[in-house]
């Protein structure tokens, strides 16, 4: 195989120096803000004091902040952030000569840190926060794993009690990220468990459940509230989360801006949106300015499709209805994806900030179908070395796609995309793939209304 020698190195590389001192906060940019979280009992706008009762006081006040643009990176975090970070840029020549585009592909790596995501980026925040504030502990919820590793190392790091409610499907096809958590001394219950009162509810209604993530986030809300000096953390989703992700984007940024570089697409695999919302931050905030523009892509599946096809509407974000109500693309707090979904990214919602940006023409969103994503992982995997994500092989998807269409078209385009982590602990997933055994399901409109039926009914919403 002949490479042609190459201006841009394969990593563009940071120095320590170059790691951003500030968080960039995208909603002081924003015209239109994202709506409030709601009081469900009220309807009223959660106050501060509220959200204290849930959360570390810190990240209610960045949680409300919609007007500071840049927010310093405390020294501590920073220097945890050092171990592993500035994460790598890599211009992925062996995948463009593989498909034979003239496109110029890029994509930021954030999966080379044990817990094998960016998850961490919010993590080691989060539990600052709660450490900073005095607490004892936090508790949260966690679907394939990654986030709730990576808020184990840090609770580890900082010496704090860490309590993760898993997604019982998970619990039982990942018994080796179980017990990565244990052994950064987390505490993992698989959900719906019968420990609390809403687990109990739940199982009794669904009996046999493999659970969801809105499941477990109730579950460890309820932990939270119900004993003192505990908060509970989330790994997505909360504007706060968007802004500690902002790291990535401000990196990729700097490392292009060393090049000249300035991407036409940047594309995202969306869950909850957290990556998604870090790694477009800076180039949406020139957007947002009027400085540049982007043709910003947020991927999703096929088959829990809360961009493309679902409401934008106000919601809870837990099955057992006891969290804010979050204005959001969403399925209903009801909806599960079907159990032959393997690649990740199955909340319901989506964060309040992408949703007012995709509903404002800011950005586009795609779904995707899961053999495709794998075969684009499997392609992905072969040529570049790294074993993707399931959930970042939506954003390898696109970006092949997007590749693809450079080559009938001849146009030499930059694509950015997010390589949110690893797929170590995703090898069930691989397997079924590497059987012929995976099938794809696409909810009908009659699975998604059963999800609308459930939405709340809030006043003054349509
Ligand atoms: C959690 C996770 C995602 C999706 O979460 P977002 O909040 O949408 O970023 C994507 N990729 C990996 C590897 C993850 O662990």
């Amino acid at each position: 195989m002949s490479i042609k020698a190459p201006e841009i190195p394969y990593k563009i590389y940071l120095s320590e120096e170059e790691l951003p001192y500030s968080w960039y906060n995208m909603r002081a940019d924003m015209k239109v803000k994202p709506a409030p979280l709601l009081n469900p009992a009220t309807g009223a706008p959660m106050s501060a004091e509220e959200l204290g009762g849930v959360f570390c006081a810190e990240l209610v006040e960045q949680e409300l902040d919609n007007d500071t643009a840049y927010i310093p990176i405390p020294r501590e975090i920073r220097d945890f952030y050092k171990m592993y970070r500035p994460s790598p840029l890599v211009r992925a020549y062996c995948l463009e000569q593989k498909l034979d585009t003239p496109a110029h592909i890029y994509y930021k790596f954030e999966g080379n840190n044990t817990s094998g995501s960016h998850k961490l980026n919010s993590a080691i925040a989060q539990a600052y926060y709660a450490k900073k504030q005095g607490l004892r502990g936090v508790t949260t919820e966690t679907g394939a794993g990654q986030w709730g590793t990576a808020l184990s190392m840090a609770c580890a790091y900082l010496g704090l009690d860490c309590k993760v409610f898993m997604v019982k499907v998970s619990y039982e096809q990942k018994p080796f990220r179980r017990e990565v958590m244990r052994t950064y001394g987390a505490d993992v219950t698989p959900s719906p468990s019968p420990t609390t009162a809403v687990g109990r509810k739940i199982l009794e209604e669904f009996p046999g459940t493999t659970g969801s993530l809105g499941c477990a986030i109730s579950e460890a809300v309820e932990v939270a509230v119900s004993n003192p000096g505990y908060r509970y953390v989330l790994g997505s989703v909360l504007n706060q989360v968007l802004l500690h992700q902002s790291v990535i984007g401000l990196e990729a940024k700097t490392a292009l801006d060393k090049y000249g570089v300035k991407p036409d697409v940047i594309i995202g695999c969306a869950g909850g949106g957290s990556n998604l919302g870090g790694l477009i931050a800076p180039f949406m905030g020139e957007k947002l300015r009027g400085e540049a523009d982007y043709r910003i892509i947020a991927v999703e599946p096929a088959s829990c499709p809360s961009f493309t096809r679902g409401r934008f509407a106000y919601d809870f974000c837990d099955t057992g209805k006891i969290c804010p109500l979050a204005k959001m693309y969403t399925l209903g707090s009801g909806f599960i994806p079907s159990p032959n979904h393997a690649g990740g990214l199955r909340f319901h919602g989506m964060s309040s900030t992408l949703s007012q940006l995709y509903h404002d023409g800011l950005m586009e969103a795609r779904a995707v179908e899961q053999t495709s994503v794998f075969e684009a992982a499997e392609l992905f995997a072969r040529v570049e070395g790294i074993l993707p994500a399931p959930e970042s092989s939506h954003a390898i998807r696109v970006a092949i796609d997007e590749a693809l269409r450079c080559r009938e078209t001849g146009e030499a385009k930059d694509i950015l995309f997010g390589l949110t982590g690893t797929g170590y602990f995703d090898l069930t997933a691989y397997q079924k793939f590497n059987d012929g055994a995976m099938s794809d399901y696409i909810p009908t409109d009659e699975d998604l209304a059963r999800g609308f039926a459930g939405l709340p009914q809030v006043p003054g919403q349509d």
